[in-house]
């Protein structure tokens, strides 16, 4: 019995040691790959400052709700809020996809 609990004890331990390194490396990856792109505006570089600076804001926004509506259950859309450090062009990086997008138009009788 104790081969066995040693052996599950170990496959659990390499599971969370694998889950580790995956989650690093992939917001090592959002992170490096934001840092790389250039504004399509004005072609000046993000720079590793401002992915930081994106990946921070939406943190804050997420903790900020959830303090706001601690009872709800919130699915957060997957987005850091990007501004170019040279021409403030607002623009949202989409971690999924890693891809850049202009922001979504805002509705009108959101006012
Ligand atoms: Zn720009």
């Amino acid at each position: 019995m104790l081969p066995l609990l040693i052996s599950l004890a170990a496959v659990f331990l390499a599971a969370i040691a694998w889950l580790h390194f995956y989650t690093t490396r992939l917001h090592s990856r959002q992170l490096s790959t934001l840092a790389s792109m250039t504004c399509p505006y004005c072609g000046h570089p993000f720079g590793q400052t401002t992915a930081i600076a994106s990946r921070d804001r939406f943190l804050a926004q997420c903790n900020e709700t959830r303090l706001r509506l601690p009872n709800c259950k919130i699915n957060f859309a997957r987005i850091w809020p990007v501004h170019c450090p040279s021409c403030s062009a607002p623009y949202e990086f989409h971690l999924d996809t890693l891809q850049l997008r202009s922001p979504r138009p805002q509705s009108s009788s959101a006012v």
